[in-house]
């Protein structure tokens, strides 16, 4: 079965100005490498729909939904946080990414494509249960993690994020919710700063800054990889950030596309396994643009094999 390629134009329309690193030039570097790649004649594409508000409710406050519904400006900007904007078109771009999540979840469930990918923004791993936070609105991997138990009644799903920044977002909606172990690793002391030590289903892997691809393997083969297997998961969901790249200056880790590669095809190995290879996955960070269309581009080659 194929893998889907999920997104939409408005995913674009974000646009928080020429200064912001979350630029929507993104989702261009990784449709000119995955067209450059040959791979590209080999996924199917799909475009998003736009996730309901009762949908959003799954995962998120009703009121914090609520607010970012009233508070969208006509024009110019209403800042969320420091580095956290929405304009006149955020929210239609954030419903997008939230639906496209929904989207492939159905598109697995229902057999009509064996992974996925939704090339979306603004990213989501950040966002909370009642906050908007480093670049985030809506958590569109936890929207697709509930909708997937709401659905489908699926009782466990593995999240795995990769992105070199913690999770925190993911953590707060499922810190009590043991149908999903989370697997989060990231550039410890760093942003968001305020991790915790998780719990059973909560495992927070913090490397230090300068972590190399070897590093980074060993850890997670030693922290993740035997309790994802134990764990049997019902579906796989990767919040796909690629900033822990050397060629991206957002922090300081020195993972290359190879990194990618392998962690992917260890999921895919899982997702085989106990889940009938269904693999989900969803644009968090990856700021340099070469480097980002090179390593999506190895990492939907890997779920597809
Ligand atoms: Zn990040």
């Amino acid at each position: 079965m194929s893998l889907v390629f999920i997104s939409h134009p408005a995913c674009a329309l974000h646009d928080v100005g020429d200064e912001h690193p979350e630029s929507p030039e993104r989702l261009d570097a990784i449709n000119d490498r995955l067209i450059a790649s040959g791979l590209d004649y080999s996924i199917l594409r799909a475009e998003a729909k736009k996730a309901s508000r009762k949908q959003l409710y799954l995962a998120h406050d009703k009121t914090y939904v609520d607010k970012l519904f009233a508070c969208t400006p006509k024009e110019g900007r209403v800042q969320l946080d420091d580095d956290t904007s929405m304009m006149p078109r955020s929210l239609e771009a954030a419903l997008y990414a939230a639906g496209a999540n929904i989207m492939a979840v159905d598109m697995l469930m229902q057999g009509k494509a064996g992974q996925a990918f939704c090339a979306v923004r603004p990213p989501g791993h950040h966002a909370e249960r009642d906050k908007a936070m480093g670049f985030c609105l809506f958590n569109n991997v936890a929207v697709a993690a509930h909708w997937a138990m709401h659905k489908y009644k699926l009782e466990r799903i593995a999240i795995v994020d990769f992105d070199v920044h913690h999770g925190n977002g993911t953590e707060d909606i499922f810190f009590n919710d043991p149908r999903v172990l989370f697997c989060s690793s990231y550039e410890y002391p760093f942003y968001p700063f305020n991790v915790g030590p998780g719990n059973e289903h909560i495992l927070n892997l913090p490397l230090p800054a300068g972590t190399d691809g070897d590093t980074f393997r060993q850890a997670v083969t030693d922290n993740w990889l035997d309790k994802l297997d134990a764990f049997a998961p019902q579906l796989i969901l990767i919040s796909a950030g690629f900033d822990g790249h050397y060629e991206d200056d957002m922090a300081h880790f020195r993972l290359v596309e190879t990194d990618y590669d392998w962690i992917t095809r260890e999921l895919k190995i899982i997702a085989n396994k106990h889940c009938s290879g269904r693999l989900m996955s969803s644009l968090e960070g990856g700021y340099a643009m070469s480097a980002l269309g090179r390593s999506v581009t190895v990492h939907i080659k890997a779920m597809m094999e």
